[in-house]
């Protein structure tokens, strides 16, 4: 094969602009990404040597060697893993295969920061070489293949890449770094290590740098042994040393691993630039022997809300690399989550498929479902500080404060707001748990945090609002809409408000779904306001209820002509005591799907089931009074349901029609 000049990927090229001119402060991140590269290719060839270890070709010390060369301005990076032949090279760094990779450079917006923002939230990978670098050539050869079958890949990361074939007696791949002018500065021994030192100390595999030593210059004059030299310095002394601790971070005692240890080791798996909100290390005993380290991350991945995106959780067996994203390992409600878990028992040749039937797997799931929803009510317990948190009860507020040590200040200061923001990241996926784990339902009704009539940020948990329930009131009620602004304003609302009794707001998608799991709170019914009929039971007085009672029976004959005149619409018609100010509303039967969830699902292209809701009306309202021997009794009935509709974010059927109504009567 002579040499092959190709243009990337549309989506590379992007990529690489974008990596190039955002990343500016953050240069010294592609050593991490590339020795991670370079250790993955080996974990690839163990993996596969498993079942041939001709793979190792008797080589089968696994290594990454970084090496630079202050003349050429070269920085290499070296390892004797899988490697790649001419095509996947061609493939693999010419065009981005990852959909969710894709999807994200689709979705950039082309504004600097927002871009560099997002960025943070993924892998740069391989193309971040051309941070520092003007040009990268790539050698490599892939395992078991033949010395001539080596590929040779240069480029300027600019539109295009050559590939040519080469010779290369060696398997696996060199990343060579043709250093910019900007970053001369790696061609050092000492930034290198202190780079590796902060980001890969973790890797299993030894990363060797060739030893250095101190060289005094040479004499000025060759016959003065006490004269003058000229300048000294290091020289290369052929000898290898290992620069990284060589050690995974999981497998070290807590004691011996700092904060920022663990912070360093999350921001490497996850590819995130901020800390995490938390973590928990454990080293698990009994039937099945496994060590966690799970993270809770700060920020929401771009794609969060793709359920088939699979898990943060990487899969390890006794300290050797299986697979990433093990979906089996966690539940998909908690698909943020990120970290690594550690077998001592399972195969080392475990397929996905033997992952989802393994008993030790399904005891590893529990395992770490506990102590993930451990780590989150921990963080709840301490969102608020100890002040706030008992100035509900004033009296309390000044003692707290005072029994505190500075430190345990200091550290309430650190964890406060924490689960707000875990929350408002993640909530929305978190409530998934509801339909998804029935073993912990408890626990996750109780992570669970709402906005309400009377409080409007997401920090309402369903205990908080149990304790503010009025005298007599017998359900926990709620309403779900589109926006928090449709749910407040909801006509629905109206004889809530009017008796002060609060109503949960809930307006993530999921909602609707995830609380049709929920059907009490320890002991308390859920009960959705725009399902079934009011019934606010002891809290509605004698008085009012035989009010009510009359005024159904007044309007029976009236409720029969709407009615029929709505016969296509409304499943039935019926006088309700929900209202105040407005003239009608709709509802569902008891059981029913609501019609916002229909409707959500007929956007999603999904078939609903046709839902046809109630119409309430309001006996007390001026314009239901009007209906009774209209001249415009059709048109009005219409108006009315469609308004109802209208109220609640939803469309008329035919709007045309609707508009065309309203017209006629304002003429
Ligand atoms: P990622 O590592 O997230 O898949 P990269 O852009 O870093 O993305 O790399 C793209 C692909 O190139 C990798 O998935 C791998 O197949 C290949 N690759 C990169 N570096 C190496 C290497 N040192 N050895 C073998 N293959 C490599």
């Amino acid at each position: 094969m002579t040499k092959q000049t190709l243009s990337f990927q549309a989506e590379v090229a992007q990529l690489l602009h974008l990596v190039t001119h955002s990343l500016y402060s953050n240069k010294e991140i592609f050593l991490r990404e590339l020795i991670s590269n370079a250790s993955d290719a080996c974990d690839k060839l163990r993996f596969e040597a498993i079942n041939d270890s001709g793979l190792y070709e008797s080589d089968s010390e696994l290594k990454v060697k970084v090496t630079f060369d202050k003349d050429a301005k070269t920085l290499t990076i070296t390892d004797n893993g899988i490697g790649m032949s001419t095509q996947e090279a061609i493939d693999h760094l010419g065009t981005i295969a990852k959909s969710g990779t894709k999807d994200f450079v689709s979705k950039l917006s082309g504004d600097q920061k927002a871009d560099s923002q997002l960025i943070g939230q993924f892998g740069v990978g391989f193309y971040s070489g051309f941070i520092v670098a003007d040009k990268i050539t790539v050698e490599s050869r892939h395992a078991g293949m033949k010395p001539e079958e080596g590929v040779r890949w240069i480029s300027g990361g600019a539109g295009n890449f050559e590939v040519e074939a080469i010779t290369r007696p060696e398997r696996g791949t060199s990343v060579i770094l043709h250093l910019n002018d900007d970053a001369q500065d790696y061609l050092s021994a000492w930034k290198i290590k202190s780079i590796i030192s902060k980001y890969s100390d973790h890797i299993s595999l030894p990363i060797l740098m060739e030893k250095e030593e101190w060289k005094d210059g040479e004499l000025i004059d060759p016959k003065d042994e006490k004269g003058g030299r000229q300048p000294g310095s290091m020289v290369k002394t052929g000898e290898w040393e290992t620069v990284n601790k060589a050690n995974a971070i999981w497998a070290r005692a807590k004691k011996d691993i700092t904060q920022e240890q663990y912070d360093e080791f999350y921001k490497q798996i996850s590819h995130d630039f901020e800390a995490p909100l938390a973590h928990t290390h454990n080293r698990v005993e009994g039937s099945t022997e496994y060590t966690q380290l799970l993270y809770i991350p700060g920020k929401a991945p771009f794609d969060l809300y793709n359920r088939e995106k699979s898990a943060g959780v990487k899969l390890y067996v006794k300290r050797v690399f299986i697979m990433d994203d093990a979906e089996a390992l966690l539940p998909t409600y908690l698909r943020f989550v990120k970290g690594v878990v550690d077998s001592a028992d399972l195969p080392l040749n475990v397929s996905r498929e033997l992952l989802q039937e393994s008993r030790d797997v399904k005891a590893i799931r529990e395992g770490c479902t506990k102590r993930v929803l451990g780590m989150l009510e921990d963080l709840a317990k301490h969102d608020k500080l100890p002040e706030t948190a008992a100035s509900a009860d004033g009296a309390a507020a000044a003692e707290v404060t005072d029994v505190l040590t500075a430190e345990e200040k200091a550290e309430a200061e650190k964890n406060a707001g924490k689960y707000t923001k875990f929350y408002t990241e993640f909530g929305a996926v978190l409530k998934e748990g509801l339909g998804e784990d029935f073993a912990n339902k408890d626990r996750i009704a109780k992570l669970l945090r709402f906005a309400s009539s009377t409080t409007d940020t997401v920090s309402v948990s369903l205990a908080d609002y149990k304790a503010r329930m009025k005298e007599g009131q017998e359900a926990i009620y709620y309403i779900t809409a589109d926006t928090l602004a449709a749910a407040k304003n909801s006509p629905q609302l109206e004889v809530f408000k009017k008796k002060g009794i609060e109503v949960l707001l809930m307006t993530d998608r999921v909602d609707e779904w995830a609380l049709s799991f929920l059907h009490d709170f320890d002991g308390t019914p859920l009960q959705s306001v725009a399902k079934g009929a009011v019934d606010l039971g002891k809290l509605q007085d004698e008085a009012e209820k035989k009010a009510a009672e009359e005024a159904a029976e007044a309007f029976k004959p009236l409720l029969a002509k709407i009615k029929e005149a709505l016969k296509d619409k409304a499943e039935d018609v019926r006088v309700t005591t929900r209202l105040v100010d407005s003239p009608a509303c709709l509802v569902v039967q008891d059981q029913g799907m609501s019609t916002q969830l229909a409707r959500m699902l007929k956007q999603a292209g999904q078939t609903a089931p046709q839902v046809k809701p109630i119409l309430e009306v309001n006996a007390h309202h001026p314009l239901v009074k009007k209906l009774d021997g209209s001249p415009n009794f059709f048109d009005l009935v219409h108006i009315l349901f469609d308004q109802a509709l209208l109220a609640e974010g939803g469309l008329p059927d035919d709007p045309a029609a609707y508009v065309k109504r309203v017209n006629t009567l304002l003429v």
